[in-house]
């Protein structure tokens, strides 16, 4: 469509494709902090950081995700390259991670194998508020060990995640059981979904046949009724299933950590066994559509994936979801720090030379701000201000010939003349910062995020 001539004979403008979303400059601190929260939780865990290429084998998510599972059936982006391979944008993170750990051999690793990820996932879902067909997610992932206390670890993250960026949200969970307990229980739902199939949507009917799982996630209003008395999972799971799902409950009420038992959290996937969770904004009971994360176990998943067995249990947190609940509620949400300099030239040789001072300065550990294709020194003072600085520094025709270097006091409007040579030095005494002073952590205790009344955006 992009392609044809508009009226006036000329191309038209090319556009975003549908159910894409251009990050702006405007949102980028969300970004930022949420990745800064995100790395640091990451390391105070003990996960380090995979990446896995965006284009997979269309076989990858057939096998693991499931045939039959709205993802697969209808949601990929799938194409065939030149070569003749069917590869596909991945709609999720999982499977390629644990395709990894097998190809890579990660059971050599001790375990588990703790990893997270972040990047962008992609399905082709009917775009509407807070649904997207390119998203972004990061996740954790813990493979190579099975014991409830995994789980339970996960689930804090996520949990302290949220907290951390002073989101009030609550944690649904459910267990699946293993694929024995799973089958037993579909063949009760689908007997009693069987004798209402009258009220069930087309969608579901046909689901009815080949996934009764599926009816329970269904959001139409008839079918979600229904769901309300269906049978639940808990009631066929077998003993050693509910004994792991205790022992994850039990850590849970040890943490203090609050939860809901939901039987109607079943996770679009096939992969999944035992545990299963979501996070939901806590303003919202019941939409589940606006869940902001969800994982569990997926005991089976390396096997599927023709590793050895494998167990191993993960989350996933959708990005754009979570900015917009920060958005919604107006969480304050840090900006970038305040340079601690400001650099102010005045004609083409102290350009020049700024230019480099620039970079001298910030090997040296300091934050420059400047505005170079400025002229006039008032404006250059004025976006110093602007941006709360309080030492600019200003290179003039003088001060070039003198190797001179004026120090202003932004605060008092005093200025004072600098040998050149010392600029570092005199810099280094002023505002006590050395080389890597920047690094600042961000920590509950030590930076908590202000109250939203404390907002100053
Ligand atoms: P899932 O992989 O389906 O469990 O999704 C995990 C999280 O990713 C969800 O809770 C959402 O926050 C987010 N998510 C999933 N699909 C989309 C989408 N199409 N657009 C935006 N966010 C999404």
């Amino acid at each position: 469509m992009n392609k044809k001539p508009s009226s006036k004979g000329k191309i038209n403008q090319p556009r975003l494709v549908r159910g894409m979303k251009d990050i702006l400059p405007s949102e980028s601190n969300y970004w930022e902090h949420i990745r800064k929260v995100t790395e640091r939780l990451a390391q105070d865990h003990g996960f380090s950081f995979a990446a896995t290429p965006i284009l997979e084998d269309k076989n990858l998510f057939v096998r693991s995700i499931g045939e039959t599972t709205d993802i697969v059936e209808k949601e990929m982006f799938s194409f065939v390259d030149q070569g003749g391979d069917t590869l596909v944008l991945r709609p999720e993170n999982t499977a390629s991670i644990v395709r990894a750990y097998i190809e890579h051999g990660w059971v050599n690793l001790p375990q588990p194998v703790k990893v997270w990820y972040w990047g962008s996932m992609f399905r082709r879902e009917r775009p509407q508020a807070g649904r997207y067909r390119e998203f972004h997610q990061f996740g954790f992932e813990t493979l190579g060990d099975g014991q409830p206390v995994n789980d339970a670890q996960l689930i804090m993250l996520a949990y302290n995640f949220f907290l951390d960026l002073k989101l009030d949200v609550s944690l649904q969970i459910n267990s699946l059981g293993t694929k024995e307990s799973r089958e037993k229980y579909k063949k009760v739902l689908a007997e009693y979904y069987k004798s209402h199939k009258r009220k069930l949507c087309d969608d579901c009917k046909k689901r009815l046949l080949k996934n009764p799982l599926r009816l329970l996630d269904c959001k139409e209003e008839q079918c979600a009724e229904l769901a309300i008395d269906a049978p639940q999972i808990i009631d066929y799971l077998s003993e050693e299933d509910t004994h792991h799902f205790t022992q994850v409950l039990e850590y849970l009420d040890e943490l203090e950590l609050p939860y809901s038992l939901n039987p109607r959290i079943m996770r679009g996937l096939d992969y999944y066994s035992r545990t299963a969770f979501e996070i939901w904004p806590n303003e919202e009971p019941g939409a589940r559509q606006s869940a902001l994360g969800g994982g569990g176990r997926y005991d089976g998943l390396a096997e599927l994936l023709g590793g050895r067995p494998t167990p191993a249990a993960g989350f996933a947190v959708g990005i754009e979801r979570v900015i917009a609940l920060l958005r919604e509620r107006q969480v304050y949400i840090p900006g970038p720090d305040t340079p601690d300099i400001f650099l102010a030239q005045l004609g083409d040789a102290s350009r020049r030379r700024a230019l480099k001072l620039f970079d001298e300065l910030r090997l040296a550990g300091f934050t420059v701000a400047e505005s170079f294709s400025k002229d006039s020194i008032k404006q250059q003072l004025e976006v110093a201000n602007r941006l709360n600085i309080s030492i600019t520094l200003i290179l003039g025709q003088k001060e070039i010939i003198d190797g001179t270097i004026l120090f202003r006091d932004m605060e008092s409007g005093t200025q004072e003349v600098v040998n050149y040579d010392k600029v570092i030095q005199e810099l280094s005494k002023r505002i006590d910062k050395v080389r890597n002073h920047n690094d600042i952590k961000i920590t509950r205790s030590e930076n908590p995020i202000p109250r939203e009344d404390e907002n100053n955006e």
